[in-house]
């Protein structure tokens, strides 16, 4: 129906690029209704359903009327433990469950939200690009400004601190970090988070490191935390989801914890805009976070046998690509013939095979392409037939 007013969208949303996997779900919708037998690499969404011992305690838990009423607002204490007890037994990482602890509406939720609680108009963000899209939106609607620190192949996909200049520095305001990286797929040495926390105590800036990825890795390499790192939790908090980690992208869940004023901030704006995390789905991520880590390995058996034959596929068609250690994506370069765009658009039409173009994730990721790891092997060794027959 018209609108019998003028709806004038603000300003802050009508600049907005087009959410990225918006403007890819329509591709994939033209691609389907023309009847394209369609490979679907593009999105990081899990194609394993979450573990039967998570579901059946949703099944128990949404029976209980004590969790049919508003949440708290910060996440019920058991929870907070459960991630606390998880942190000491993953990472060796000791938490306060009552102040540095937060539940999350899935990750995406806070990371949406925390530049609201610092970011005054005209502070500038550091933001790593290509990116989580998410990261510079929030900082827009917030009024903040961003200063993107590009992820080079040269610096490990690492941002370069010494290129920041000097005034930049003293303006910035909170900075957002991604290791196991999404897209790129790079992990941090220590050594990265010690640069972080120098840079932050110099110069009084909030880190926010998101960990989404920091179970899915390889060759039982684990990647750290943040919070493992001697004064992280001084600068900073680190953003986690259940969502990769537990096959829960559906669920929406995540936590934040570290540094308490943080975290305190980020609470402060959520209970002003939000009313917490459905209790019978925390009460079933307590049982996640107790999962057998044997069944964790098992789930990352499978994304490490995709990874060895997309990695291998690709190598073998003469795609320059990095063998990842964690996360579930693989960052190619795509062929000089091509750029971003040019490819995903060739390999959909040619191969029917979704991508992701690299510079969807900001500037620098242009003349990449991301593949995830989201359809079974057999799935992949023919999306490795199909690129062969492209090229
Ligand atoms: C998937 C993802 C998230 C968000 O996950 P949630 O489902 O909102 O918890 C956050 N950061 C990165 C880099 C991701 O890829």
């Amino acid at each position: 129906m018209e609108s019998k007013i003028n709806v004038e969208l603000a300003a802050r949303v009508k600049n907005l690029p087009p959410y990225l996997f918006a403007a890819i779900d329509r591709m994939k919708q033209d691609a389907k209704a023309k009847g394209v037998d369609l490979i679907d690499l593009s999105i990081g969404d899990p194609d394993i359903p979450t573990p039967s011992h998570i579901v059946e305690a949703m099944k128990a838990a949404v029976e209980k009327p004590e969790h049919h009423r508003y949440p708290s607002y910060e996440g019920m204490l058991s929870y907070r433990e459960a991630v606390a007890g998880w942190y000491k037994r993953r990472f060796d990482v000791t938490l306060d469950p009552a102040t540095e602890a937060l539940s999350l509406i899935g990750s995406k939720e806070g990371i949406g939200h925390i530049p609201l609680a610092f970011v005054e108009p005209g502070d500038t963000v550091l933001v790593p690009s290509p990116g989580y899209p998410v990261y510079p939106v929030s900082v827009l609607f917030a009024g903040g400004e961003n200063h993107i620190m590009p992820l080079r192949e040269e610096n490990a996909f690492l941002p370069d601190f010494r290129s920041i200049p000097e005034a930049t520095l003293k303006k910035a305001k909170l900075m957002f970090i991604n290791y196991p990286n999404n897209p790129t797929s790079a992990i941090a040495p220590r050594s990265f988070y010690e640069e972080v926390i120098r840079l932050a105590e110099k110069y009084n800036i909030i880190v926010c490191h998101d960990a989404a990825y920091s179970e899915i890795f390889f060759d039982d390499e684990r990647p750290l935390s943040f919070m493992q790192v001697d004064g992280a939790k001084e600068v900073g908090i680190e953003f986690h989801s259940l969502s990769k980690t537990y096959n829960m992208t559906g669920w929406r869940i995540g936590f934040a914890v570290g540094n308490r004023a943080v975290i305190a901030g980020l609470g402060k704006i959520k209970s002003n805009l939000d009313s917490g995390v459905f209790q019978a789905i925390q009460e079933a991520s307590v049982a996640a976070l107790n999962t057998d880590d044997k069944l964790l390995a098992g789930i990352r058996k499978v994304y490490q046998d995709r990874r060895d034959t997309l990695y291998d596929g690709l190598k073998g068609i003469g795609i320059e690509v990095a063998r990842p250690k964690a996360s579930f994506y693989l960052w190619a370069k795509v062929p000089k013939q091509f750029n971003s765009s040019s490819f995903v658009a060739h390999i959909l039409e040619e191969a029917g095979i979704l991508t992701t173009p690299g510079n969807g994730f900001g500037a620098p990721g242009e003349g990449y392409v991301r593949f995830a790891l989201t359809v079974p092997v057999d799935r992949m060794k023919e999306a490795v037939e199909r690129l062969r027959k492209a090229f």
